[in-house]
């Protein structure tokens, strides 16, 4: 059995190793277009910021790893075509003829590309002027050579998201003075609702960053003296060393759409909760496919390192025979910002009330471990459950670093993949002792505050005359 994988990211290595697990005969050959196969991407803010100083810490496994479990890397290489009649795979590589792959399965990971805006001057000024993106490998190394080149101290990075914030502290880290731009009037607008990402902006306001939201970019220009001037709907910013776009990514697709596989939901490729397309013994995995979400009925666009990791085992399974499939995503994150985290799983009201649920979201504030215990931090949580059947829908977090917000939201997260309701949160077991919790945990006194809320409007409504 030949199987070739487009992608050697998350998504291409994952589907790799586990076809090699249950196939050990199968030949598994991986196309890559840059050198770094399998490189944690979401490590980059930390290798930038110093924390890792050697990037190749960040590879998941070294090249001899990949290697001696089967996989033969061909690295430096493009696919340019895919034949479904033929099973081929065209493969250009610098310096050499084009050559035509065969296969009896394909895998296609080739993963997203970082989102340029529409923004008056933009494209026509990269690296070399200051001007950055950021998703890959060579992307790092272009940012930390203008930073060195340019013995940058300044910095501008467009739009709040989570790599835009996680950018934000790693540039402060390194010592530039940092502005971040967001159109909308919030940091982590996908993510998190505005009450609780106050906390976050707050945090990088202590730390120095200057946080513009409610404002947009409409221009970016260099300066005679090399400075880079930007256009914003509030003013101009004269001059800064680096900008760094930070606006989102758009899945990979050109190459499989261009042989026969649907787009959906965020334009990323269609494929069955098995990774399969609509191309026979061809299957797409990772941040170029459309996600299935738990508890949302049509396939949504959520690309997550974690979920291309269990995207491409699927595929690799069902690639050597298997017949996997992917439960669905509920669009668990945790982000850090400083010395703040937020963390956030399943829907927000207004995501639930889009889908037909009729949702009450409900703020509470609880220690994350015992007051008399030094140490103990508040943490802010936002519960979202459906009303009529008490289902959870989705929770958000934010909080002070070493306050356990990961664990919190993940035990969140496996509470709705399980079909729990509100009510179900405080009947869980957690564990307990002063220094890192308490006897009702901060969810759970979450939980009995949501149920209250809900008695509070159902008792309102019955006294209503
Ligand atoms: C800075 C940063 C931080 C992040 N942090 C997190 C985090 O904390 N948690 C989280 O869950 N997610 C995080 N992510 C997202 C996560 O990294 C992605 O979801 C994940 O890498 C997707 O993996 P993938 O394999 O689908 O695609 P990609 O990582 O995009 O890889 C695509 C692969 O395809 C190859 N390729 C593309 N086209 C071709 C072609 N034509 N021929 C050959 N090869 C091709 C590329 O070279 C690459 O190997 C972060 C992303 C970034 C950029």
């Amino acid at each position: 059995m030949r199987l070739l994988i487009i992608g050697g990211s998350d998504a291409g290595i994952m589907a790799g190793l586990r076809a090699r697990e249950l196939d050990p005969d199968a030949e598994v050959r991986l196309v890559v277009a840059d050198a770094y196969p399998n490189f944690s991407i979401c490590g980059i803010p930390y290798h930038v910021a110093g924390e890792v100083p050697d990037w190749r810490s960040l590879a998941h496994r070294t090249r001899a790893d990949l290697e001696k479990a089967g996989l033969g890397l061909l690295l430096d290489h493009t696919a340019t075509a895919i034949d479904p009649a033929s099973q081929t795979v065209t493969v250009a590589a610098p310096g050499a003829r084009s050559q035509a792959l065969g296969y009896d399965r394909l895998i296609i990971g080739t993963g997203a590309t970082a989102l340029r805006p529409p923004i008056t001057g933009l494209d026509s000024l990269g690296p070399a002027d200051g001007v950055h993106l950021l998703h890959t490998m060579t992307d790092t190394f272009a940012l930390t050579s203008s930073i060195e080149k340019r013995a940058a101290a300044s910095a501008v990075i467009i739009g709040a998201g989570y790599i835009g914030l996680e950018m934000a502290e790693a540039l402060t880290r390194r010592g530039l003075a940092v502005t971040v731009i967001e159109q909308l009037g919030q940091v982590l607008p996908r993510t998190l609702d505005p009450e609780l990402a106050q906390e976050i902006q707050a945090e990088l306001g202590r730390h120095g960053v200057d946080v513009r939201t409610g404002t947009s970019v409409g221009a970016v220009r260099r300066s005679p003296d090399g400075r880079l001037q930007i256009g914003t709907s509030s003013g101009t910013i004269p001059g800064t060393d680096l900008i760094l776009v930070a606006t989102g990514v758009r899945p990979d697709t050109t190459l499989a759409a261009a042989a026969g596989v649907p787009t959906g939901a965020g334009r990323a490729l269609v494929v069955d909760r098995g990774m399969r397309t609509h191309l026979p013994g061809v299957f797409a995995a990772g941040d170029c496919v459309h996600t299935h979400h738990r508890i949302l009925p049509e396939p949504t666009y959520l690309p997550l390192g974690t979920t291309a990791h269990k995207q491409g085992r699927i595929a690799g399974e069902n690639a050597v025979g298997g017949d996997a499939s992917f439960a669905g995503t509920l669009g668990t994150q945790v982000v850090r910002v400083f010395g703040r985290i937020a963390a956030a799983t399943g829907l927000r009201d207004h995501e639930a009330r889009q889908a037909g649920y009729d949702p009450l979201t409900v703020a509470a504030v609880a220690d994350d471990h015992k007051a008399y215990y030094p140490g103990a931090t508040p943490i802010q949580i936002r519960i979202t459950g459906d009303r009529p059947t008490g289902r959870l829908l989705g929770a958000q977090l934010a909080g002070h670093y070493g306050a356990e917000i990961a664990k919190r939201i993940d035990v969140l997260a496996t509470a709705i993949s399980y079909g729990a309701t509100v009510g179900d949160l405080p009947g869980l077991d957690l564990s307990y002792t002063p220094p890192l919790g308490s006897p009702w945990d901060a969810i759970q006194a979450a939980a009995q505050a949501w149920a209250a809320a809900v008695r509070t409007v159902s008792d309102a409504a019955s006294a209503a005359p």
